[in-house]
């Protein structure tokens, strides 16, 4: 068994203690289960005990299939996979209510040895959108789809659907009660970031034994979210990325913020065309251009050495990374 660790008082949110490194670990694995207004002080400790349970399950799984071999990209579908089916996270079963109640999912998948990439926005009967987006990548021409013609493309692929009221649970009902009832109470601007104080995306992003990343990234999007919007986890290049050349990332959090600033994009791009250390890199763009932007959130990041970045803005972030002998799970910041 790993030594398991839960870290909150670390200000720093790359691994602890490790210096880059540029001699390959046998593998690597780092996820998230999104970022937000995340506090001690409002968590019980029954729910801080499942998260941080589900989180260290999602590496089991991740390790397990790197651990004999497997590829990154199947690491990162079987984590995502149950993570999505863990009504915890804002992904899958336990995604977050639109403002007309409904549960629109958006996911997105890269495969860093090719740079292939597959997407789909807004389906509501998809029962693992991770799984789809890997299928538009690999069994389609195309590199997003969205709506019924996605969910067409799911039921031709044989993927399972469900009908949309299996994404309902209470909690998240609740959340969306409480957002339109602030919105009525304050200007009734249509922000759904300033109605929900916590993300909840879900990624993982992977190192396997052949030196091949993958990344992938699902969501529920953001409590109270209007007429189709679509937000920075399916878009590739703003909630994720991967290139063996450099790095994989995977996003959370504001996400028209992810996307103005291309964020896991711009973290590849600044290693690429400017030298940086992954970890300089995703400080640069999560701590120095999205907080004067004002975007709060998150990424989760890897480079092809198994170096692991985990910073975020936001006063907490679900999150954690596992290599042989080495593994962290942490929550808060402070
Ligand atoms: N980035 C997601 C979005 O904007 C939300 C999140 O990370 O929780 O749809």
């Amino acid at each position: 068994m790993l030594a398991m660790m839960l870290f909150s008082g670390c200000k720093q949110s790359n691994e602890t203690g490790a210096a880059a490194s540029s001699s390959r670990p046998e593998y690597a694995l780092v996820i998230h289960g999104g970022a937000g207004t995340i506090r001690r002080e409002d968590m019980s400790p029954e729910k801080e005990a499942a998260y941080t349970a589900a989180l260290n399950q999602a590496l089991d799984i991740g390790e397990e299939v790197l651990r004999n071999g497997g590829s990154a990209m199947d690491a990162v579908e079987a984590v995502i996979v149950f993570l999505e089916d863990t009504p915890l996270f804002n992904a899958g079963k336990g995604a977050v209510f639109t403002n007309d109640g409904r549960n629109e999912l958006d996911a997105s998948f890269m495969n860093g040895a090719t740079r292939e990439a597959g997407a789909v926005a807004g389906v509501t009967i998809v029962k693992n959108p991770i799984r789809l987006a890997r299928k538009v990548m690999e069994n389609s021409v195309h590199v997003m789809m969205a709506g019924k013609g996605a969910e067409l493309f799911a039921k031709e692929q044989g993927l399972d659907t469900v009908p949309p009221e299996y994404f309902f649970t209470q909690e998240r009902w609740d959340g969306l009660q409480r957002a339109i009832d602030r919105e009525n109470k304050s200007t009734g601007a249509l922000d759904p970031a300033h109605n929900d104080s916590k993300f909840g995306t879900v990624g993982c992003v992977a190192l396997d034994k052949s030196g091949n990343i993958a990344a992938g990234t699902s969501t529920g999007g953001m409590t109270n979210k209007r007429y189709g919007r679509v937000g920075d986890a399916p878009i590739i290049g703003a909630g994720t990325y991967a290139d063996n050349a450099t790095c994989g990332v995977s996003a959370t959090g504001h996400g028209e913020f992810f996307i103005r600033y291309t964020v896991a994009r711009d973290i590849a791009a600044l290693m690429e065309y400017k030298g940086l250390s992954l970890n300089e890199a995703a400080d640069m763009v999560v701590n120095k251009k999205l907080v004067e932007a004002g975007g709060e959130g998150g990424v989760i990041a890897l480079d092809r050495n198994g170096n692991v970045a985990m910073p975020f803005n936001s006063a907490g972030m679900y999150r954690g990374y596992a290599k042989p002998g080495k593994r962290e799970v942490g929550i808060y910041k402070e």
